[in-house]
């Protein structure tokens, strides 16, 4: 199939000079703001996150970026969303925040300690029967960067509200790239899954497999050079 060549030419964005904000969160912030439809590559994200003062790169800007969309409800779009930007290519289209973004509750220090202890600090994300298992500190293989666990709340936070935040069996310890998937992947408004982030999240192969199922579904067929027409 044919992309639209004429819509959405990407412009790479320019940085002027150094972030100075406090945290490596709002220095990513004003960047992406600076730049409102405009590509920021993983090497310009890295050097507006690092520290102004002490020039430490940090490892942890990914996760920073999660926040900003789902703790924030900022949208930043990747190659996930558009299929025209590369692996490591950010851009954010608006600087409309969604108002579902919501402060998150916490377990307590001794609630936390103890769901720790359960969790042999170790992540408990359990996919298909098998435990993710990466462990406080150590590399993470398939995200990069060190696994640094937090508190989840296993049920959506809008479907209850009344978080305990002394019930440890609520709770489950996550590495970041599992905080990541379980918000991209389940509605916290319906505590349904959301398929439509499931289909962006999924690999070309897959989308393209989805695409056809579609296609099918709706009654239409796709001939050999791309072309679409109505009617099996
Ligand atoms: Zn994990």
């Amino acid at each position: 199939m044919e992309r639209n060549k004429k819509a959405d030419r990407k412009v790479y964005a320019k940085i002027k000079g150094q972030y100075h904000q406090k945290s490596i969160k709002r220095r990513i912030e004003a960047a992406f703001l600076d730049n409102i439809g405009k590509v920021l590559t993983r090497e310009q994200i890295i050097k507006v996150a690092t520290d102004p003062k002490t020039g430490r790169e940090p490892e942890n800007w990914h996760q920073r970026l999660s926040e900003l969309r789902t703790d924030e409800g900022y949208t930043i779009l990747s190659w996930r969303n558009r299929g025209d930007l590369k692996i490591q290519e950010y851009l954010m289209p608006h600087s409309k925040k969604r108002s579902s973004a919501r402060k998150r509750v916490r377990p307590t220090d001794a609630t936390w300690l103890a769901i720790l202890r359960r969790a042999n600090y170790a992540c408990e994300w359990n996919e298909g029967g098998e435990a993710c298992g990466l462990k406080d500190g150590e590399v993470d293989p398939i995200g990069g960067g060190r696994v640094k666990l937090t508190p989840d709340h296993k049920n959506p936070h809008s479907l209850d509200p009344e978080a305990d935040p002394s019930d440890s069996s609520q709770w489950q310890a996550l590495c970041g790239r599992h905080q990541v998937t379980k918000k991209n992947y389940w509605d916290s408004a319906t505590g349904k899954l959301n398929t439509y982030a499931i289909v962006q999240f999924a690999p070309e192969k897959e989308k393209k497999r989805i695409f056809k199922f579609l296609l099918t579904y709706f009654g239409y067929t796709m001939l050999k050079n791309g072309t679409i027409r109505k009617g099996h």
